[in-house]
Formats: structure tokens, C-alpha cells, sequence
């Protein structure tokens, strides 16, 4: 299998007619709000908006339909390496199950192989696949950590998230508030002090703060 195939791409037809339902859906839902918010939705500056919000939430919220494993098929190598792989600073953009509104910031991803690694460009899609969906940032710090760890079975995992949510600053509670850390570790990095401080020194090294 050839690392540059692009999986996310590689829709079927049945998924295509399905899309299709749930972009109609969404249409007819986007319409309901702007009445029920007391607008008019025939207006010209809303005319096409049901078609574009629909659109745009089938883009954000893509992550329901990518097959991981067909993803990371292909970019799976076998190495004797076992220093910490880091990649840190993966941009991420998601939206809170709660309020449907953006949260934001990065995503730092540690992990120290026993055998195995993955193509690095792989990292970055799998925080992706699982920022676009609703979501809570700490089960998507999980998730990332623990896809990791049943995909690789590496000595230890590590990821932390720093995000703002919009649904904290726009709703003008506490802003100071908004800004949120959260981490899940697994193997080495939960045991071992001193891997789980190299990591955070590692991350913490030249970070620039987080905006938006
Ligand atoms: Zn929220």
C-alpha cells in the first residue's frame, strides 16, 4: 500500500447517497434555526446559508467516517529505535459536544517504540480524525493516546492538549477560563517520572502562548 494514496478521499458510492441524506438534514435543520432565531430565512444574505453551513459541518465533523486502520495502512515500519519519537505543536480545530462551538490550540504527541513506528505524517491525520467530531477535549486526549497504544503496542505513549473554547469566551464566563490543559499517558510515560519530565521539559521548550 502506498503512503501518498489519500484514504480520506476514497468515498464509495453507498457513502456518497448517504452524505447526501445527511447533508439534506442538515439543510432543513440550519432552516429551522434561522426562523426559530426569528429570521428570515428567504432573505438574500441567508438565501445559500442552510447549503453552506451544511457543507461546512459535513467538513468539520468528517471524522465519523474515516477508517483508521485503512489511514495508517502502509505507514507502519518496523525499527529497532527506542528513544522518544515527539511530535509537538499539531494544530488541531474541533467542536464541543455541548455548545457545537470551536475549541482550539495544539497537540503534543510523545511516544517510545518497541519495534514499531509510524510515518510521521500519520500523527497529525489521527489527531484530525478524532478533533472532527463533537467532542470533549478530554476524552479526545484519550482517544488519540489510546489509538496509539493498541496501534503500536509501544513501550509508552503521551499526549497533552491545550485548547481555548469559544464556548467559554463567547458566553462571557470566567474567561480566564478558557483556556484548558489536558493529558493522558500510558506505559513508560504513567511509570517512570523521569520520561514523563523529559517529555513536558520537551514540549514546554520554546512554546510560544496560545492564541487564537
Ligand atoms: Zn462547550
Amino acid at each position: 500500500m502506498n503512503e501518498l494514496i489519500d484514504f480520506d478521499d476514497d468515498l464509495s458510492e453507498k457513502d456518497i447517497e448517504k452524505s447526501e441524506i445527511e447533508n439534506e438534514l442538515l439543510e432543513d435543520a440550519i432552516l429551522q434555526l434561522l426562523t426559530a432565531v426569528g429570521e428570515n430565512p428567504k432573505r438574500e444574505g441567508l438565501k445559500y446559508t442552510p447549503k453552506r453551513v451544511a457543507r461546512m459541518y459535513s467538513e468539520l465533523l468528517s471524522g465519523y467516517h474515516i477508517d483508521p486502520n485503512a489511514m495508517v495502512n502502509g505507514a507502519l515500519f518496523d525499527i529497532t529505535y527506542d528513544e522518544m519519537v515527539l511530535v509537538r505543536d499539531i494544530e488541531f480545530y474541533s467542536l464541543c459536544e455541548h455548545h457545537i462551538l470551536p475549541f482550539m490550540g495544539r497537540v503534543h504527541v510523545a511516544y517510545i517504540p518497541d519495534g514499531k513506528v509510524i510515518g510521521l505524517s500519520k500523527i497529525p491525520r489521527i489527531v484530525d480524525m478524532y478533533a472532527r467530531r463533537l467532542q470533549v477535549q478530554e476524552r479526545m486526549t484519550r482517544q488519540v493516546a489510546d489509538f496509539l497504544r493498541d496501534l503500536l503496542k509501544p513501550q509508552g505513549v503521551a499526549v497533552v492538549v491545550e485548547a481555548v473554547h469559544l464556548c467559554s469566551m463567547m458566553r462571557g464566563v470566567k474567561k480566564h477560563d478558557a483556556r484548558m490543559t489536558t493529558s493522558a499517558m500510558h506505559g513508560a510515560f504513567r511509570a517512570n517520572l523521569a520520561t514523563r519530565q523529559e517529555f513536558l521539559d520537551n514540549i514546554s521548550r520554546g512554546a510560544s502562548p496560545l492564541q487564537i
